[in-house]
């Protein structure tokens, strides 16, 4: 894990006041588990034939992928609640932080995109926060898809009521999902869609090409799911 050094200047600023600032009782409300297998009738509708294996893969990463969401949401906090986003090397705790002390954007430091992009043959789980509890972006499933050593994204509302998880399986069609890659970026290209927009549409059109999509709800002051997941 890397020291990250924080620009207490820029920490100084005043949060904006849609901004849902994160909190130690909020942290502490997150639950442990990712996936219940009370959850397995929501699972099939999201994942089809990979339920099972969503179920085993996170029986086995549960308490790591809990440990790195809760780091982030501290870490998070510390970047006085800004996006922040964590890269993690699967199977270590090897995590690198980075933030732009910003609200509604977050990007890969360069060193990050450099392990993305070399011939290793590690794989990542990217983790980031969204400070107005929205649900992931179509830019945010772009950076998930556009990647093929990221095998996981996770998202962690500012609230910390939602977290949202989207996985490649071993269905994973990459073929398919370059050429929807393609006519996503047109279109944003074109500003026929917003890269900020919601990504439910997205999400479940790539249900079909081996991306799993699930979230779990850490506590019960609405029973309302996240936007992309009803939709
Ligand atoms: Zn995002």
């Amino acid at each position: 894990m890397n020291n990250v050094n924080i620009d207490k200047d820029k920490v100084n600023n005043t949060i904006p006041s849609w901004v849902t600032p994160i909190t130690d009782e909020n942290i502490g409300k997150l639950k442990r588990q990712y996936y219940y297998e009370e959850n397995k009738s929501k699972l099939v509708k999201y994942c089809g034939e990979d339920v099972d294996y969503i179920l085993n893969e996170h029986k086995k990463q549960n308490s790591i992928l809990f440990t790195a969401t809760k780091e982030l949401m501290k870490k998070a906090k510390d970047y006085n609640s800004a996006e922040t986003l964590v890269l993690m090397q699967n199977g270590t705790r090897r995590a690198d932080y980075t933030s732009q002390y910003d609200y509604e954007n977050v990007q890969f430091k360069l060193g990050m995109k450099k392990v993305l992009l070399d011939n290793g043959e590690e794989t990542y789980t990217v983790l980031h926060n969204h400070p107005n509890n929205s649900n992931f972006s179509i830019q945010d499933v772009l950076t998930f898809i556009g990647y093929s050593k990221i095998t996981q994204s996770i998202l962690c509302t500012n609230s910390c009521q939602y977290t949202a998880i989207l996985l490649k399986t071993n269905n994973y069609k990459s073929f398919e999902v370059n050429l929807i890659t393609k006519i996503i970026s047109f279109l944003i290209s074109k500003d026929i869609l917003d890269r900020h927009g919601s990504a439910s549409r997205l999400i479940k059109l790539l249900y079909r090409f081996g991306v799993c999509y699930n979230e779990l709800m850490h506590y019960a002051d609405n029973t309302e799911g996240m936007d992309s997941s009803e939709n």
